[in-house]
């Protein structure tokens, strides 16, 4: 509890009590939650916080399914497992709800869905639970809620914001509109969902904006909140500046491994089937990575002024190769046990084109600790519920893994308390 609310604390941001109540409740239940989804599961559990500098950071902890298949296929497999095969549950996949269909007396009664290319009304007695996610997938949403553009998308392709429109229909009041989690990631020619940009054991790389210029700790640019460090809008240029922004390695770098590792998740992986290879020579000849002797002929491949790229390589090596061997721009360090730089030297030398792409959004429906919907006016919506990343109790700042485990809390709250609703007719 301390851990979140210092989170919501430092970035501003709306926390609702009560539902931080439920939730930390939810998280005592979430591990045996996860385990009866199948029988004999076996869980993994490490600590995890994504911010360990916050107070409370120490309590954090991360629970996942072991083997092979990860990230979340296998999540979706034990959960279609603990429905369709355990309780015998009918899903109809691609059959879209379009509207909710509501009474003045009764809120909302049921959905109208298309299925076989048929429109059907489906009635609800007791409630209806919006679990549509987020609108990474909608451009008209993104632009007028969120700053960063473009800004593309790591997961399914499905979520484009229908459930936003529907709750706005029945009158829901919206939070959380300017929460993102959405790393750095590269568009990738030809499909759908992106690359995420995560080179976790790589340290002789810089990104630079469009003038070549560095902008961050490249290595403390957190995951999940990879959007904040390039969404900075010039108002006298009229610019995204970062947007794209470049990822510079060198012959060693490239040697080092993967510039861009698929690691568990991730539509591109698991449905496009689309992976970064380790040796990045399949990207390099498919023009995903731009390569060119000199740090000079690099620059003009991605449309960087070259004598700006040149000084900013040579300031980063001069401060390697100094005593302290510190970076004095952003305080990465290039000496000792632990280095989290190198310089950049040798050639031929790459540029990735680097975008925000989203993990998911948490704006969406207010809802109480009930995960009833709410109106502007903060009451409660008859007979609708949500859950999810839809109208997220996460706001601004996301503690990475926070929303599954949401999903599981106010998943089981919405369905007891929709199950114990007096029938409408
Ligand atoms: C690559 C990746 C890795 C992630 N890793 C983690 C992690 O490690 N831990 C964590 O907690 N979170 C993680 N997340 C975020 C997490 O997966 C989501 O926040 C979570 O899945 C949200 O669950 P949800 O049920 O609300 O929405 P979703 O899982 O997005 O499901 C919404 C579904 O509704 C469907 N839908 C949309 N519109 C309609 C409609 N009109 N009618 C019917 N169906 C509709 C969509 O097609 C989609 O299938 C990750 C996300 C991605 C993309």
């Amino acid at each position: 509890k301390v851990y979140i609310s210092n989170l919501f604390k430092y970035s501003r941001c709306e926390l609702d009590p009560k539902l931080l109540d439920a939730y930390v409740e939810g998280l005592t239940h979430t591990l045996d939650w996860m385990k009866s989804l199948e029988d004999n599961s076996d869980l993994m559990v490490k600590q995890y916080a994504a911010f360990p500098f916050v107070e409370g950071a120490e309590s954090m902890i991360y629970g996942g399914f072991h083997g092979a298949s990860t990230g979340g296929p296998r999540l979706m497999q034990a959960y279609r497992n603990a429905v369709e095969k355990k309780r015998n549950i009918e899903v109809w996949l691609n059959s879209p709800a379009k509207r909710l269909l509501m009474t003045p007396e009764n809120g909302v009664i049921g959905a109208e869905i298309e299925k076989d290319g048929k429109k059907l009304n489906v009635k609800a007695k007791r409630g209806v639970i919006i679990t549509t996610g987020g609108y990474e997938y909608d451009d008209e949403t993104k632009t007028n809620f969120n700053l960063g553009s473009p800004m593309y998308a790591l997961g399914c392709p499905g979520n484009t914001g229908d459930g936003l429109r529907m709750v706005s229909e029945a009158g829901a009041g919206l939070w959380h509109m300017s929460g993102l989690s959405c790393p750095l990631g590269i568009k990738i020619p030809g499909h759908t969902a992106c690359q995420a940009f995560r080179p976790r054991n790589q340290i002789g790389y810089i990104l630079v904006d469009q003038l070549g210029r560095r902008f961050a700790d490249e290595k403390r640019i957190e995951h999940h909140i990879g959007i904040l460090s390039v969404n900075h809008y010039e108002g006298y240029s009229l610019n995204y500046p970062r947007i794209p922004c470049y990822a510079i390695f060198d012959q060693t770098g490239k040697e080092r491994g993967s510039f861009a590792p698929s690691y568990g998740s991730g539509w591109l992986r698991h449905r496009e089937k689309w992976n970064w290879s380790r040796s990045n020579d399949p990207e390099i000849q498919a023009g995903i990575v731009k390569t060119a002797p000199s740090i000079e002929e690099l620059a003009k491949l991605i449309n960087v002024p070259a004598e700006n790229l040149s000084a900013t390589v040579k300031k980063w090596n001069d401060d390697l190769s100094s005593p302290d061997g510190i970076d004095k721009e952003f305080g990465r360090i290039g000496a000792g046990e632990k280095p989290n730089a190198a310089p950049l030297q040798k050639g031929p030398f790459y540029a990735l084109t680097i975008y925000p792409t989203l993990l998911n959004t948490q704006g969406g429906p207010r809802h109480n600790e009930k995960a009833q919907v709410l109106n502007s006016f903060k009451e409660p919506i008859k007979h609708l519920y949500v859950a999810g990343e839809l109208g997220s109790f996460w706001g601004f700042i996301y503690q990475g893994c926070g929303n599954n485990a949401e999903s599981l809390i106010f998943g089981h709250i919405a369905g007891e308390n929709a199950a114990k609703e007096t029938p409408w007719s």
